[in-house]
Order: C-alpha cells, then sequence, then structure tokens
C-alpha cells in the first residue's frame, strides 16, 4: 500500500494556489532518510554521501541535502555551476561524468571537485585542460561481462551487463592509469563503479564493495599508490510497485562493514573513506508528480486524460516503468475500474498507466504519480510545445513553497532565432 505524503484537504488548498501539474518534494522525508543512510555508514569515519545532482537539479533540494551533510555528483558543466550556486564546492563535489569536455575539467578544478576519470585517455585530456593535476583523483571501474547476485531471500535477483556499458576502464587501464596519474604527482586515489541500477536488494552495495576492496588492495599492491576512497556511485533502488519489498538500509551499511573489515581491515587499509552517489534513494519515493483527470475518451479503451504529460515525467513513457497512482481522496475507494491515463503528447506511449485498475475517476479528481521524486522533472522536455511544470517543496511545518515556477510560453519562445 502506498499512501502520499499530502491529503486530499492538503492538495486542495495548495492546487487553488499553484496550479496543476506540478511535482512536489516531502522535506521530512527526504531529511529522515538522509539521515538513516548518514547513520548506516556512521561506522566509517569518511563516509559522505555526493547526492546525484542529475535526479533532482534544483537549488532548494541541493541545499536541503547539503543541510544533511551530503555534497553534490555532478556530471555536467552546469551541474557545476548549479553546486557552485547553492555553495557546495571544494571535495563536496564529486565530478563523475564521461564523454568528458575540457571546459568541464577546467571548472570541476577551478572549484576544487574530486575529479572522477571515466576513461585512461582521459588522463591526458585533464592533464592538457588544466594547469595543475589535482593532487586526488578517482578512476572508474568497469569489470566487463555480467554482474549477477544471487536470489536472494527476497526473491528478486541483480542482473546487469557492465560488459554492454560505456563507462568505465578496465582492471589492465585502470592499473595503468593510477600509474600514470602517480608519475604526474597524484598523491591520493579512489575507485568508483556502478554495476547495477535500482537495485532492490539489501546485498548489492556489499557485493559490489567486495569487488571494489579486493581491487583496492590488488592495486595498492601492484601500483604502491595511495588509496584513500572507494565510491560505491548509485544504483541502491526504491520499491516502485507496491508489492515490492523495500531496501533496508541499516542492513546495507551492515554489509558493506562486513566486507570492508573482511578485506581492507586486514590489509592495512582500514582507514579507506566510503562514498555513495545515490540519486533515486534519496529522493524518489519523497516526489509526487500531481495532476488533474480533465478528459475522458471511451473508444476500445477507457482512457483518462490529465493535465501532466510525458514532458513532466519521462520514466513510463521511456522504460515502461511502474509509477503508482492514487485518487487523491479514494484511498479507500475499491479499485474497479481498468483505465489508461494519458497525457496529451502526440505520442502513444504519452501514458503513465496502461490497464490499471482504479477508483471510478470523475472530472477534476486529483490523481497522485507516486515516486517522481527523482528522474522525474530533471528529464522534462518540451516536446509538443509542452511547458515544463513548477516544483513545490512541502516543509516540515506543513507550508508550501514554489522551488522552481513553471515554465511559461515566454520561455519557449526564448531561444528561437526568428
Ligand atoms: C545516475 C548516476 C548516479 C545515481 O544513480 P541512482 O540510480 O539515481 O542512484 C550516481 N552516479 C553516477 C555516475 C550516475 O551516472
Amino acid at each position: 500500500m502506498k499512501t502520499p505524503f499530502v491529503t486530499k484537504a492538503q492538495l486542495d488548498a495548495i492546487t487553488a494556489r499553484y496550479p496543476t501539474p506540478f511535482h512536489i518534494y516531502d522535506e521530512a522525508g527526504i531529511r529522515e532518510n538522509a539521515r538513516r543512510l548518514k547513520a548506516a555508514f556512521a561506522w566509517n569515519p569518511g563516509f559522505r554521501e555526493y547526492f546525484a545532482v542529475k535526479a533532482t537539479p534544483t537549488p532548494a533540494i541541493l541545499k536541503l541535502l547539503h543541510e544533511e551533510g551530503c555534497g553534490c555528483d555532478c556530471s555536467s558543466l552546469t551541474e557545476l555551476m548549479l553546486a557552485r550556486r547553492c555553495g557546495v564546492t571544494g571535495e563536496e563535489i564529486m565530478f563523475s561524468s564521461n564523454n568528458t569536455s575540457d571546459d568541464e575539467f577546467r571548472l570541476a578544478r577551478e572549484l576544487g571537485a574530486i575529479i572522477n576519470l571515466d576513461d585512461l585517455t582521459l588522463v591526458d585530456a585533464l592533464a592538457g585542460a588544466v594547469d595543475h593535476i589535482p593532487e586526488k583523483i578517482c578512476c572508474r571501474f568497469n569489470p566487463g561481462g555480467v554482474f549477477t547476485l544471487a536470489q536472494t531471500r527476497e526473491g528478486f535477483q541483480v542482473m546487469d551487463n557492465p560488459g554492454d556499458a560505456k563507462y568505465g576502464m578496465t582492471r589492465a587501464q585502470i592499473a595503468q592509469a593510477f600509474t600514470r596519474l602517480a608519475a604526474m604527482g597524484v598523491r591520493e586515489f579512489g575507485i568508483h563503479a556502478f554495476l547495477a541500477s535500482n537495485t532492490l536488494s539489501n546485498e548489492y552495495y556489499p557485493a559490489l564493495a567486495r569487488i571494489l576492496f579486493r581491487l583496492a588492495v590488488e592495486l595498492r599492491d601492484e601500483t604502491g599508490v595511495q588509496i584513500s576512497f572507494i565510491n560505491l556511485s548509485g544504483g541502491v533502488g526504491v520499491p516502485y510497485r507496491p508489492e515490492q519489498p523495500e531496501n533496508n538500509i541499516a542492513a546495507i551499511g551492515q554489509g558493506v562493514r562486513e566486507a570492508y573489515e573482511e578485506i581492507l581491515t586486514p590489509a592495512g587499509m582500514g582507514d579507506v573513506a566510503l562514498y555513495t552517489e545515490l540519486g533515486r534513494f534519496m529522493l524518489a519515493p519523497y516526489g509526487h508528480l500531481i495532476t488533474r483527470a480533465v478528459r475522458k475518451k471511451h473508444i476500445y479503451k477507457e482512457y483518462i486524460g490529465v493535465d501532466a504529460c510525458a514532458c513532466d515525467l519521462m520514466r513510463p513513457a521511456m522504460y515502461g516503468a511502474y509509477h503508482h497512482i492514487t485518487v487523491s481522496g479514494k484511498e479507500d475507494a475499491p479499485c474497479d475500474h481498468k483505465y489508461d491515463v494519458v497525457g496529451s503528447l502526440c505520442e502513444n506511449n504519452d501514458k503513465f498507466a496502461v490497464d490499471r485498475m482504479l477508483p471510478k475517476i470523475d472530472m477534476g479528481d486529483l490523481l497522485v504519480i507516486h515516486d517522481t521524486g527523482a528522474h522525474g522533472h530533471s528529464m522534462g522536455y518540451n516536446y509538443n510545445g509542452k511547458l515544463r511544470s513548477a516544483e513545490l517543496l512541502l516543509h516540515q511545518d506543513g507550508s508550501v513553497e514554489l522551488i522552481r515556477r513553471a515554465e511559461t510560453p515566454d520561455d519557449y519562445f526564448a531561444t528561437l532565432v526568428w
């Protein structure tokens, strides 16, 4: 059962001030979750979460997470600029990009960010782009092949395909990169890998940690460099479907601790800091897309037309992703109607739900689309002349703040050349 963090009475008051559609975020939920993550890794003194900015690149969110001790994981020039304007600088920024441009390297360097190199060729590219190579650097590892986790008790199996992913360096390349960088004056090294996305298993991070911890010991022994941090990156998932189990971040932290004490501590590497770059886990459940039912249509199926579209939330159209829907105020009504809930794009994949059993929907009803806090508004676009929606923040005291206004036609026309 997924319950919205806003009631119908709250939404009626909010929509009187801010027209639908909009994304709304839950400050209390975001803070509590960030604290749970921090507590789960409190055993590691150097631990830091670098929030994946691409998930929700909104200043109020980045600042709120910064207050909870999170840095920013940036992957582009504008994300770096955004972090700077939010007061996040220096080693509070992780720059994990790929196919990186010289401009991006220069700004990352100017800000004092930790640069995560995606490829061996970027060693020379970075050296050519900046005046001084940083003393601390990270390299991204790709083990190739297929990454699998044994079937867990919950019955969910993780499988992803690093061998088919464009990211990271091979085992041989990362050793070569470390040796070259050490010769250029780098003194502290980190290792990063992202092997599976949206995992629903407490075993993903511990399994990834084992791979990276063993690699760290080997690379130290082979190259003689000092490895000061390991970046477990993103990939801890959230249950989009109501029947899926939640990850237990305390158990995940404990699993990583066991791997750490088994591999790093005995190797004399008990001072290695752990970093994460979670996006989805930090924000997805704490965002809703609120949209109103505005049209209905009956042909071969029953359609409900809402005032949001795939431009506000691309995941269903792009990946066929499931997002739970609650009809606000009808939480306890029987789900005895089958609908396709659709936007107005001239694309037949513009459907938030297909053949979904929901309570009877009346025109004017407010629909809560769940788990849109990450990779929701941020993946928005302007196809069909659609304007991107506003973002609101529900504060802990119940007040609501506009943290990004909706686009207007002037925004749409602003870049046109006549
Ligand atoms: C997208 C991304 C993340 C965040 O991934 P989530 O699945 O949102 O946790 C972290 N690091 C890198 C390099 C990414 O590209």
